[in-house]
């Protein structure tokens, strides 16, 4: 299991560089071991994956946090709509930043079990940029190809989709894969005290809102999410 400042995004220690990404990307190591092997069963059929992101820090995710609440980077409705953050109340501005980003603290991204995936053929010539949208996931997108060998084949090698559909929290995110061994026993550790305790020290912009309203918030962005489907056959769960 993690320390507790590994698993609210303190340090890095838990994770390691991955070979064949970018020089950014880390996860922890059993992680790492089970997308190699899912990257290369995907390569024999002509499948390919990059990550576009994996271990996140809580400082990182303080300055995506800040700048969404500042008004430096575009905030959006759940449909995709730009939203003018200076008419907003402090309330709808967290729950317009949660639905497409986590609370410092409390992202997936800190554990170094879950990442971000695309198709990194699609973007080689340097056409277009990747955007993280569910569009380059759907059919007639760059990274559908992709999504549909990983929709029948990334639990073999023990990942999952925590935000596989929208349930009134986070936003659908058919980028985001989890490494269900370790993130869920993750998950289960956050403990809402502990985190309470986290963003009291480290200030982040609402802070005074974020705290009064964190156990609404845990329940709707933290601990709601779309769990694995087991069979029997399944065994790395167990
Ligand atoms: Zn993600």
């Amino acid at each position: 299991m993690l320390t507790t400042e590994q698993l609210y995004g303190l340090t890095n220690s838990h994770t390691v560089l991955i070979a064949g990404e970018a020089d950014t990307i880390r996860l922890v190591p059993t992680a790492a071991e089970a997308y190699l092997y899912m990257q290369d069963a995907a390569a024999q059929v002509g499948i390919h994956m990059a990550i576009a992101s994996g271990f996140r820090s809580f400082a990182r995710q303080r300055l995506i946090w800040n700048k969404k609440f500042n008004g430096e980077t575009p905030l959006y409705t759940i449909h995709g709509d730009l939203l003018n953050t200076e008419q907003l109340a402090v309330g709808e501005i967290v729950e317009a930043i949660l639905t497409w980003s986590a609370l410092p603290g409390a992202s997936r991204h800190h554990w170094g079990t879950d990442f971000d995936l695309y198709d990194p053929t699609a973007f080689a010539d340097g056409q277009r940029r990747l955007q993280l949208v569910p569009a380059e996931y759907e059919d007639g997108g760059p990274c559908y190809k992709l999504h549909q060998w990983l929709q029948q084949h990334a639990r073999d090698y023990g990942f999952f989709f925590p935000y596989a559909r929208y349930q009134g929290g986070v936003a659908a995110e058919p980028w985001h894969l989890s490494y269900a061994p370790l993130a869920l026993p993750c998950q289960n550790a956050i403990d809402i005290d502990t985190l309470k305790d986290l963003l009291a020290t480290q200030t982040i912009a609402g802070q005074a809102y974020v705290l009064d309203q964190l156990t609404e918030i845990k329940h709707r962005y933290i601990d709601t999410i779309c769990l694995p489907e087991l069979t029997a056959s399944d065994t790395w769960f167990g």
